[in-house]
């Protein structure tokens, strides 16, 4: 049976809870206002994003998808705390993040951001177990307590755990690379292309994942050209010359 629509001026808390993750009644995760991003190519300026704005809330599931070209690595090392905006505001959790210092960019990604890239990289000299193990080691005040292990277990790599990554299958060093993505609780995970580098079959699980996750509660942030990854999305964001659209 298809539940209906909410009525006009229904309480949030009237609502289902899966039904309104991620809603307007979430708290703001990551917000862009007015940013633009210019590259100085000599005498040239290249504007690969034009005041774009983006409200990211607790709970979605946003693909932003967008041509070749058009602007999503940039968007992606903006919002990922990979590089600064040129122009206008970031905010991460409410807290302006626009023109702070790299050591202090770092921190806040080690503690709130989660990445899953297209190229995955793992580190090929560490098991499965050491890979996801790391961004704990690097973050210095997260706490072990054998998450690693629990993490990997949760996405079925429980008899995975000391095989290196050659030793794995794509679809599987994608669960490893996601599994590293979540062990520090991040607020935010920005997948970059996650199914970019798999076939279409392990492209389907990973995205089913990345589905679940959202299911518990996790923010999602899919970035692509790929039209069917929209499919799963909550949200689309379209990209088209450094503009947003939606
Ligand atoms: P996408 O990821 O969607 O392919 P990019 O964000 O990589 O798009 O690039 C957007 C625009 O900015 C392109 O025109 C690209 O050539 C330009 N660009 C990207 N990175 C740089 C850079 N480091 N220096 C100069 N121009 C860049
Ligand atoms: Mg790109």
């Amino acid at each position: 049976m298809k539940t209906p629509a909410p009525k006009e001026g229904k309480g949030e808390s009237e609502r289902s809870s899966t039904s309104r993750a991620g809603g307007s009644g979430s708290k703001e995760v990551l917000r862009l206002d007015e940013v633009s991003k210019i590259y100085k190519m000599g005498t040239v300026d290249v504007k690969a994003l034009d005041r774009a704005n983006l409200v990211i809330r607790k709970g979605e599931l946003v693909v932003i998808i967008g041509p070749s070209g058009s602007g999503k690595s940039t968007l992606l090392h903006i919002m990922g705390l990979l590089d600064t905006p040129t122009k206008g505001h970031r905010y991460i959790d409410g807290i302006d993040t626009t023109n702070i210092n790299e050591a202090q960019q770092a921190r806040i990604r080690g503690h709130k951001i989660g990445f899953v890239f297209q190229r995955f990289n793992l580190i090929p000299s560490l098991t499965a177990l050491q890979n996801v193990e790391l961004p704990i080691i690097l973050c210095g005040s997260c706490e072990r307590n054998g998450k690693a292990r629990k993490t990997l277990e949760s996405l079925g790599m429980s008899n995975r755990l000391d095989h290196y990554p050659s030793q794995l299958s794509g679809g599987q060093v994608q669960r490893v690379a996601i599994a590293r993505a979540l062990v520090n609780e991040p607020e935010i995970i920005l997948a970059d292309e996650p199914t970019g580098n798999l076939d279409s079959k392990t492209g389907k699980e990973v995205l089913e994942i990345l589905s679940d996750l959202h299911k518990q509660g996790r923010t999602i942030i899919i970035i692509t050209h790929d039209e069917s990854i929209t499919r799963i999305a909550q949200r689309v964001v379209r990209i088209n010359d450094g503009h947003i659209e939606e």
